[in-house]
Formats: C-alpha cells, structure tokens, sequence
C-alpha cells in the first residue's frame, strides 16, 4: 500500500505545508527517515511550519540547499483516504491544498511534544493508620478498577480533602505516574438498551444498520417530522457502526449542539462521546484530534469543520438538519459540509444519513432520483399531533401604529398564558429596528463602509452595521439635515417586539433569545434550557429558535412576518421559507399537549404560504423543482459565484469586464457568464463587491473551466477574487 511508502534519513521528500505557497516543497528526510503521511515539523525561511509528507520530491530544487525535516510529530500519519478527501475537496471548491490542510489541522499543540501530568495508582505499602478519609480514596481507587487519576479527581471522587490524598502519597500507598494529559475517550457500548422503537422507527432502524453492516458507501435521506424521532433512528445506525468497530461522526448546526443532546447520547451509551465546535477549549479541541487519529474516540458530536479530523476507521456520518444553511462555510474556504459529508463516506466506503424534516430541494431531488435510499418517518412519536397551522390575515387586522402583535395573535397568547402554556413569537431580525429615519428629510442612517443600513440595538443602545459589525452612537440631530429631535426608528427587530409583548402583557415572564444578546454561546444553550424546563411564558426568538429545541411547554408558534423571506430574488427564497416556516411551527405541540401555528401575512394566498399552511410538501417539492428546472438552475444545472473586491471601484469593474470578455474557457464548456453587476451588498468594509455568475449545464467539467478562465488574472494590490461553487447566498 502506498500509505507504508517509506522514506530514508537524508532522501528528498515533497512537503505540504500549511503554508499559502501553491506547491509542495522540497525536504530531506529526517534523521530515522518518515512515512509517507508523517506530520512534520519543517523550517520554511526563519519559521518552523507544520506539514505532511506528501510524496517523493519534485526534484526541481538545487539539492546543496535542501533543508532537512526538523523531525517527525508523535501524531497518527494523515491516511490516504484523507489525502483523497482533501484533494478532491480542493479541486471541486477550488482552494489551494495548503488551505485544505490548515482545515485539517485546526488543533493548537499539534506540534508539541505530547505533554504528561501526574496521576496516582494504588501503590504498595498500606497506609500508617486507617481512616475513615484514607479508606474512601482506596476504596474509589478500587471502584474503579486499577485506574489512575490525578490528585485533583481522586480527591473530588472520595470526598476528601487534597492534604488526604497527600498524605497517602507520601507513605506509598499511593504511587505518582506520568501519563499523557491527552487521556481516550470513555469507551461507549452500543448494546445498552436504547429506546422501545415504533414500528416505523424500528423499520427505518433496520434499515440504516444494515447499510451500516454492508461496509460500503450510501446516502440515505431521512425525512421525518419533527419529533417523529430521526434522532433515535439515527443512534441506532451509530450502534451498528460502534458494533462493527467504525467510527461515527454526527454533525449538527453549531447552534443546535445542547447539553440536552449530548445527554441523550450519554443515555445511549453509557457515556460521553468526544465534542468538536467552536465553544471547546484548545486543551479539548487537542485531544478530541489526537483521540480521533489514534481511533481512541468513536463518536464525535461536530460542526462542520469535524469533518476534517483524521478518522482512522469512519463507518457513518449523519448530518442533522441537512436543509441548515449554516453548514455552508461562508468564509476562508467555501464548503458545504453536507456535500463534503457525501465525499468523505464515498472515500472511506461509510455511510451517509441526511435528517431532517424538510430536506434541502438538493437532497429532495436526490433521492427522487434514485442516487440516495429515502426513509420516511410520517407520525410524531406518542401523543404529539403537528401542529395546527393557520394564516392571519393582516389586512383585516385593526393594528395600533408601530404594533405587530395582531388582536387574533394576541388572544391566543393569553388563553396559553391562562393555561400555564409557553407561547413563542418569531421574528427573524435582530435588534429594535431595522432602519433609522430622519423624520425631518427622510434620510435613514446607513453604515459609512457599507452598503447596508444600520440597525437600532436598543440592549446596547447603539447601531450596528450587520455587515461590518460597526457600531455608532445613535443620532440625536440628523446626519443630513441637521435637524434635532427627529430620529425615529421604523420596523420591528425582535428586542422592539419584546417591547410591545411586555406592554401587552405585562405580567407575563418575556424571554427574548437572539444571538448578540448573549455573551456566549454556552450562556445562551443555559438560558435555552431554562426556558424548556418553564422559566418563560413567552418566547421571542430569531432564526436559532428553529434549530432543534425542544420547548415541551410550548403549544402556540406566533410568526410575526411571514411574508418576509419571500421578498428576496434569492433563488431559494421559496424553499427557505418553506423551510423556515415549517421548522418553527415545528416547535410547537412536541409533547401531550397540541400545538398551533400563526402565521401573520398579507399575502396568505401566496402558493408558497398555501403550502405551508396545507402541509403539502411533496407538491411543493415537485412545483419547486419543476421551476428550477425550467430556468436550469440548481439542482438541475450548476452554478458558481466569482465576487471581485477592492478599494477602487473602477478597478474591480475593469477586472470583472476582462474576465467577462475573455470567457473561452466557459464557453468551451457551453457555460455562459453573467455581469459583471455590483453585488446585492456593493460595499462591505469599505471594499467594493462586484459579482459575476457563472451558468451551466449538469455534468460539465465547470471547475477546471473556471480555473483555466481565472488562471491570467493579475490581482495587483488589494484586488481580490473569490470562487464560490454552488453559491447558497447572493450577498
Ligand atoms: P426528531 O429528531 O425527529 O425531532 P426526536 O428523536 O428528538 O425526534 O424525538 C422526539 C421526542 O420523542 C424525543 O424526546 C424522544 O426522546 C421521544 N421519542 C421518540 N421516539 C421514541 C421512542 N420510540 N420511545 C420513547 N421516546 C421516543
Ligand atoms: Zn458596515
């Protein structure tokens, strides 16, 4: 196999670095020689950088000034499967590999020599004088059958004070070791009881374990409501691949990552499994890489950028909530993860399972077609019925100025607040209010580097430019025309919807959960989870309510806007209302008590909105698609996004004309390019955007036409260029 090629001390090897250099440089093999795949150590100028060995050299280097590989890390070997994954990845999102292996190598410490710490063993001697004290830590020793810990746990795990502990060292019956501080993962038994299936659960079970056992690639879609119970369907194919000693990965939207998660896998079995985001200290982000390559972890609970540990042996990843838009990395590399997921298992002969209850028009189309197994799950597990899903029409709704709760919303809130029931309110727009305006000339406070309007943030009593994250003072006396006392905010964000549900109902506990108004994720997962257990009677949220809560209080859903999503030219502006709409309303009803769902519109005739309400979503799945492929869009033809910036804005359009002028290499493949036009946002951090967008058929070779169109360009100065295959947004 070509994995054990080995290379001697002093033979001329080719390194990846991580390094932004398009190519792989030229080493000498360290002293004791490396495999190919060792991670390496390299000097590169004055620095020391990390790498993979790559290959044999490229030979083109004058050898008198070959340098040698510092030396080897005490790391598992990158395995060729990764390699693959890596370099297909590279070619289909058109990144340069050094930037695929800093994706791969995203743990701190990776270079340090595998540090130790002190842990204590049962030691030989008995301890001078029994006590009550000394007897608990040999008798958790013992619980535990011969393993060590450091001082620190045995003291917590008896009860004692540290000096106890101390004690017992200094008369031997305790023993100090050292052990590497990077300890496995507590090893997880799949045959502990999981949950009694239903019959529907246990079929699709069945069949996920199955195409677990068959050891080779498949993708499957499970489709099921929310709360029909994909998530116990899933862990049962997790048990099928800890059974068949493969590793699994489930990936979830950042977001969505609970404790309470976590805990229903705890519950699976028997203990916690490794955890990869963003929140992870650097101590736990190391050791969850390191546990991976050595197969010392065989459940990782990820964001998408687990996807790039170095599995040893992966048997299965299950991407929940497929249709989340936050698995589109938008920026450095731009990578889907669902699509990477797909990939990766096609390399390493693992399986693939999508969840979610309302599938991407990708997935959908997919598995209509034959190329992924669909499993669907129709009921919502026990006495959970959906939710009953009705538009309010606002044309006829008396409403005060500056007021968004209708009369019709507002009367179901009390009879819920009456009852001891939660009701949630969604809104997708953070902060007070979306625009400022001059009441005097009409001028709306706009972002100076931006095109963007700013946004009121009342909670920190100042603007903010979505964009750029600038903040400024709000105005008293109008930018423009001078005039004091006249600016007004107009339009609802969700803290000014807090504002009026606290005036309604002022007796009421309002929680408003919007992502900027916690300090962290982790104090905003706390507060998520005070709310499940009651602490609130009304809920406002932004889109993160959508994502996989469970609110066992909740039985109404209140959309404020409806309407909203479906204003943008945004091709997916349909689906993703769809999407949206269908998961909140989801939130409603998941335990005995039935749910309902309002949805405040002045369009409820709208077919997109009828679907909604209709639940008719294969038929809308089937307009959907019908659509895309007559105007031969995605799913049904590819597309790709080139966004130019700079500061001047006639050089970013120069370069957007020449490369729409030189087009051959497109056409050669029958693609056709669009623009250049200036980008929905033209101006973000003070740099100019300007977009072209790239057509084509299914099936072409579109990335290498784009690489062979792009390849002449001279991006002098702050000019830059970015590819986006399969763009999700067209900001
Ligand atoms: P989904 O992932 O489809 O939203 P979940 O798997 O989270 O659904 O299931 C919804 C709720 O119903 C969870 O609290 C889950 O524990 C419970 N549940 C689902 N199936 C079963 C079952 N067969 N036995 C017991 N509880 C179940
Ligand atoms: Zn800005």
């Amino acid at each position: 196999m070509s994995e054990q090629e080995f290379f001697h001390a002093g033979e001329r090897v080719g390194v990846l670095t991580t390094q932004p250099l398009d190519r792989v440089l030229d080493y000498r093999a360290p002293e004791g020689g490396c495999f190919r795949g060792a991670y390496v150590e390299v000097p590169l100028g004055p620095r020391k950088v990390l790498g993979v060995i790559w290959g044999p050299g490229q030979g083109d280097f004058d050898s008198a000034k070959l340098r040698s590989v510092n030396r080897v890390l005490d790391v598992a070997p990158m395995r060729e499967e990764m390699r693959q994954f890596l370099s297909r990845a590279a070619d289909y999102t058109l990144t340069p590999m050094s930037s695929m292996l800093r994706l791969a190598t995203r743990a701190p410490g990776l270079s340090d020599p595998v540090s130790m710490r002190k842990v204590l063993r049962r030691g030989l001697s008995e301890p001078e004088r029994m006590t009550d004290a000394r007897a608990r830590v040999l008798a958790a020793l013992e619980d535990y059958g011969g393993l060590a810990f450091t001082p620190k746990e045995l003291s917590d795990l008896a009860g004692v004070t540290p000096s106890v502990v101390k004690g017992l060292v200094k008369q031997g019956a305790l023993r100090e070791e050292e052990a590497p501080r990077d300890l496995p993962y507590p090893h997880l038994d799949p045959e502990l009881p999981g949950k009694t299936l239903t019959d529907d659960q246990a079929e699709a079970a069945e069949v996920l374990a199955e195409a677990v056992q068959s050891g080779a690639y498949g993708t499957t879609l499970l489709k099921g409501v929310t709360g029909s119970g994909k998530t116990e369907v899933y862990l049962e194919a997790v048990a099928s691949c800890l059974r068949a000693g493969r590793q699994a990965l489930v990936l979830l939207p950042e977001i969505a990552l609970t404790a309470e998660f976590l805990t229903r896998v705890e519950a699976r079995f028997g203990a916690t499994p490794a955890e990869w985001h963003s929140g992870a200290t650097m101590t736990e982000r190391r050791r969850v890489w390191r546990m991976v390559g050595q197969g010392n972890a065989q459940l990782v609970i990820g964001a998408r950028s687990s996807l790039f540990l170095p599995f040893q042996n992966l048997g299965l990843i299950i991407v929940d909530e497929e249709h989340d838009t936050s698995y589109k990395q938008e920026d450095g590399v731009l990578y889907n993860a669902r699509d990477m997921a797909v990939l990766r298992a096609a390399m390493c002969s693992a399986q693939v399972v999508l969840a979610s209850a309302t599938p991407s028009l990708e997935s959908w189309t997919n598995a209509e077609a034959g190329k992924y197994r669909r499993l669907d799950l129709t009921a919502r597990f026990g006495a959970a019925v959906l939710p009953d899903m009705r538009a309010i029409d606002m044309r006829t709704e008396k409403l005060a100025p500056a007021t968004w709760i209708s009369p019709t919303l507002r009367s179901a809130m009390s009879k819920r607040l009456e009852r001891g029931e939660q009701s949630l309110l969604f809104l997708n727009r953070r902060g007070f209010a979306p625009v400022t305006i001059c009441r005097a000339c009409g001028e709306q406070v706009a972002c100076d580097h931006c095109d963007a309007r700013m946004v009121e943030h009342r909670f920190q009593n100042r603007l903010m430019c979505h964009q750029c994250g600038e903040t400024k003072p709000l105005p008293t006396v109008c930018p423009s025309c001078e005039v004091e006392g006249k600016m007004a905010p107009v339009g609802p964000g969700i803290e000014r919807l807090g504002e009026e549900a606290a005036s309604v109902f002022p007796d009421a506990r309002i929680a408003v959960l919007s992502s900027d108004l916690f300090g962290s994720a982790r104090a905003l997962k706390e507060r998520i989870s005070e709310i499940a257990k009651g602490e609130a009677d009304i809920i406002l949220g932004t889109q993160l309510v959508a994502k996989g809560h469970n609110f066992p209080l909740l039985t109404l859903v209140g959309v404020i806007d409806a309407d909203l999503g479906l204003q943008g030219s945004d091709l997916r502006a349909a689906e993703r209302t769809f999407q949206l709409m269908r998961q909140v309303a989801g939130r409603a009803g998941r335990a005995e008590k039935p749910g309902e769902a309002l949805l405040q519109s002045f369009q409820p005739e709208h077919p997109v909105i009828r679907a909604i309400l209709t639940g008719d979503e294969e038929g809308f799945w089937k307009a959907e698609a019908a659509e895309r492929q007559a105007a031969g869009v995605p799913p049904y033809g590819r597309m790709a996004g080139i966004i130019l910036s700079g500061p001047d804005l006639a050089q970013v359009f120069d370069l957007g004309n020449a490369l729409a002028r030189n087009d051959g290499p497109l056409r050669s493949i029958g693609a056709q390019v669009y623009g250049p036009a200036p980008a929905p946002i033209a101006r973000i951090r003070g740099r100019h955007r300007v977009r072209l967008l790239v057509k084509a058929d299914k099936g072409v070779p579109l990335q290498d036409a784009i690489s062979r169109w792009i390849a002449p360009c001279r991006l002098k100065g702050e000019l830059r260029l970015n590819v986006d295959i399969d763009p999700q947004n067209f900001f």
